[in-house]
């Protein structure tokens, strides 16, 4: 572990004793991350709950959006709340993992009592350095890999739910080991939680192998909505609200679909476009070279990273594709 520790200058030694030191001396602690959440904030937060329930602590996970249907297996998942107004609980620390500003925790931000210690955990570039701690390393593959760096730090062993769940965590936000985060501390990470006992193939199985039949046709409507733009350099997936309620399903039962949209080759740029109501549009945006699509999602409010990035329009489905296909072809055209 201090072998991986010394390379990486942002996750500073200091700033870790100073989130162990608040762990310890909290009572109750709120573990929340950004909304719509993902396979690493997910699990993220599931480990640290796990870590501060084995120190004596009462812990309360809160999300604000459902869990994706791939997620729902994740041991532990169903102690996660996502409905704000039944929340009851007085915190002396929050931990906030995965989000740029605390507005991204969506309604959860609202219920954060004045003069509550924060602790920001992330690993996006532009975070705004909200917390009373902030540990941000960009460099780090997911939240799931400092979170193993924190711990370990404090001699806690990662074996069952944890080492899976780690595990999940490195392997949803490398795109399972695919992106660009694939860094060497991520591949000996998952060798550790691999050593451990990671049950790898039943883990990927249920991750990315486990759809109904229903989801796998709504994924072969998307994939016909392909639009090709901008020479072959951007392909532009529509997942609308139409096709979901053809078959009573929800956003949340296609997390990861985007990835589709970065198949053909030759594409630079994909992008999934929800309809999330009739004014408001999210597009999720991906790259493959040094394209910062993060940049282009800032314009409109968005973030993320250089590779993949999201942000919430406030215009119709047709209006924000017209102005995300324009940002990218700008971007395009100032980087040829
Ligand atoms: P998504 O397109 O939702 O899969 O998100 C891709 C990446 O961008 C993730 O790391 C998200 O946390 C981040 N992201 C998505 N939406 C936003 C937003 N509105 N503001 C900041 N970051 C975002
Ligand atoms: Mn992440």
């Amino acid at each position: 572990m201090r072998s991986l520790m010394k390379s990486r200058k942002k996750m500073s030694r200091t700033t870790i004793a100073r989130i162990l030191d608040a762990f310890h001396d909290s009572s109750r602690v709120l573990i929340t991350s950004h909304k719509e959440p993902d396979g690493d904030s997910i699990c993220s937060q599931l480990v640290v709950r796990e870590y501060l329930e084995s120190l004596g602590k009462e812990c309360v996970l809160f999300n604000h959006g459902d869990i994706p249907a791939r997620y729902r297996f994740v041991t532990g998942v169903e102690n996660i709340h996502t409905d704000i107004s039944a929340y009851d609980f007085n915190p002396d620390l929050v931990v906030v993992l995965e989000s740029t500003s605390l507005d991204r925790t969506g309604d959860v931000a609202s219920v954060i009592g004045d003069g509550v210690r924060i602790i920001n955990i992330d690993h996006h570039e532009g975070n705004t350095l909200y917390g009373d701690v902030n540990l941000v390393d960009d460099r780090a593959s997911s939240v799931g890999e400092m979170i193993y760096k924190i711990l370990s730090e404090d001699g806690f062993v990662f074996k069952g739910t944890t080492a899976e769940n780690i595990y999940i965590a490195i392997l949803t936000d490398t795109g399972r080991f695919h992106f660009s985060s694939t860094t060497p501390d991520a591949m000996r990470i998952a060798a550790d939680l691999i050593e451990s006992g990671v049950d790898t193939r039943r883990v990927t199985d249920q991750v990315y192998f486990s759809m109904s039949e229903p989801q796998l046709r709504t994924i072969g409507e998307v994939i016909q909505s392909a639009e090709v733009h901008l020479d072959g350099r951007l392909c532009a997936l529509t997942l609308t609200r139409a096709l979901l309620d053809k078959r009573g399903m929800s956003f949340s039962d296609f997390e990861g679909i985007v990835d589709y949209s970065l198949q053909i080759n030759g594409v630079e740029v994909g992008v999934l476009f929800k309809d999330i109501s009739d004014d408001v549009t999210k597009a999720s945006i991906r790259s493959r070279s040094n394209l910062d699509v993060a940049e282009i999602a800032r314009k409109f409010g968005g973030g993320g990273h250089p590779n993949a990035a999201g942000v919430t329009l406030e215009a119709p489905l047709d209006e924000a594709k017209r102005l995300i296909i324009q940002a990218v072809k700008e971007t395009l055209d100032r980087n040829d």
